[in-house]
């Protein structure tokens, strides 16, 4: 018998082809839904990985105990399951305590892990660990398997996901009853509907197992919105996850942290005015507050956000969020968001006085007057050109651009006990 409690980590079990690793969670789940110490985590680790297949998922499950007998029942299956072709490294870790890898967590969702990070801390939680590979001496999976073991919690969603019985026929989509849906339970759900365009956003098109994903901040109302769908299925499970809670984005006072492969937010001026290129995305020229330059770039595929980038102008100082490209000559951000602080001042000076138009007098540093009339004003003479853009409001892409991690503007998280029997039975 071993040690208690027992957590369970899996990743990169699924390829371009087919498999989900969160349905291998969901069987795991259902045959010890007695022991289960919590939801299964699905974690999203760092989207600007080049070796992703989609959403850059890893999966974890705690149990109270598992038996040495029920340890190989867990790797055969999950072994058996994964899917091997193209460039997938399948991967299982069971884990007994040990010392936590919270550091190793963040920095997988954050940044990129090397291989020599990899071994040292294997080297740490060997004593305490067990992990089987479907590919001998392909070991990168273990990578999502320990950060979303060591997963610190410091804001969580939750995800219902459903499964289909029969991969063969096409998903059907009730698009009325998910606008329904989700005009009763959003906020507390989201990201189920693109009102711009009319479409469902809770079905996925790949060749994966899953039905439909409806996200939300409450597993119960989660459950209530499944029955609210036309969908049938025999298998569903809800994951406590960390999507929608911009967990990736890293703070930075200038480019020179902005690095590759991570997703930076940054406060800079606009030095130029927006360009657009022949295919409708448009590129901002930046500085930050060293004076370094860069770029960010609002992919047409960013819909509103794209049209907001449209109108910024040279001398506006925004806060821009997104994945640093790889480049070496300059740094350009992928935009996922943007925030205008401080629009251009078209014209500022000091006052004159309405009734006889003569400039008035500064009286001390925001108080003027106009020594003939005794006129006041309260402030330098400030225009600034009236755009379609609000000062301080979050802008972000149109929801079918919406990205796992991304925390919607919206959100109003909920915190509720995790009764997870209540939910699941
Ligand atoms: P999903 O389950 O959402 O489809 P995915 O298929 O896109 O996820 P994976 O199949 O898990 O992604 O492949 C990503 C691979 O990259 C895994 O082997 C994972 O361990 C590894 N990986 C993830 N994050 C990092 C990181 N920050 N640094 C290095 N390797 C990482």
């Amino acid at each position: 018998m071993c040690e208690l409690p027992v957590w369970i980590g899996i990743d990169d079990t699924d390829s371009y082809y087919g498999g989900c690793t969160t349905w291998i969670a969901a069987k795991l789940s259902y045959r010890f839904k007695d022991r289960l110490v919590d939801f299964p985590y699905l974690i999203r680790l760092n989207p600007e990985i080049p070796w992703k297949t989609r959403g850059n998922g890893a999966l974890a499950i705690g149990l109270s105990s598992l038996t040495d007998k029920e340890v190989e029942e867990v790797a055969s299956f999950v072994m058996a399951t994964a899917r091997d072709e193209g460039k997938t490294n399948p991967s299982l870790l069971i884990s007994w305590g040990g010392e936590r890898q919270e550091r190793f967590a963040i920095k997988a969702i954050r940044d990129v892990i090397t291989k020599r990070e990899l071994e040292r801390t294997l080297e740490k939680i060997g004593p305490t660990s067990k992990y089987f590979l479907k590919k001998p001496g392909k070991m990168r999976g273990l990578i999502g398997c320990i950060a979303a073991i060591n997963h610190p919690w410091s804001d969580a969603t939750y995800e219902l996901i459903a499964y289909r019985d029969d991969q063969n026929y096409e998903r059907p989509e009730f698009r009325d009853d998910v606008l329904w849906m989700d005009s009763l339970t959003a906020p507390v759900t989201f990201a189920n509907f693109d009102r711009e365009v009319g479409k469902p956003l809770i079905y996925p098109h790949g060749p994966d197992p899953v039905l439909f994903g409806i996200r939300g901040e409450d597993p119960r109302v989660l459950k209530a919105a499944m029955m609210m769908l036309g969908n049938s299925c025999s298998l569903w499970m809800v994951f406590k996850t960390n999507q929608g809670t911009d967990e990736h984005v890293v703070g930075v006072n200038g480019f020179g942290l902005a690095y590759p492969y991570t997703t930076v937010s940054i406060e800079a001026r606009v030095v130029s005015n927006p360009t657009i290129t022949p295919g409708g995305h448009v590129v901002i020229d930046i500085i930050d507050r060293d004076g370094n330059s860069g770029q960010a770039v609002f992919y047409r595929q960013t819909g509103n956000l794209n049209r907001v980038a449209r109108r910024l102008m040279k001398g506006d100082l925004v806060r821009v969020w997104g994945g640093v490209r790889p480049e070496t000559q300059r740094k350009v951000i992928n935009g996922q968001g943007l925030v205008l602080i401080a629009p251009k001042i078209l014209y500022d000076e000091v006052p004159s006085c309405p009734f006889c138009h003569r400039k008035m007098r500064q009286v001390n540093a925001g108080r003027y007057i106009c020594d003939t009339c005794k006129v006041q004003a309260m402030g330098r003479a400030r225009f600034y050109l009236k755009r379609d853009i609000i000062v301080n409001r979050i802008y972000q892409p149109s929801a079918s651009a919406f990205k796992h991690l991304m925390k919607p503007a919206g959100r109003r998280p909920i915190r509720t006990p995790q009764e997870i029997k209540s939910v699941l039975s």
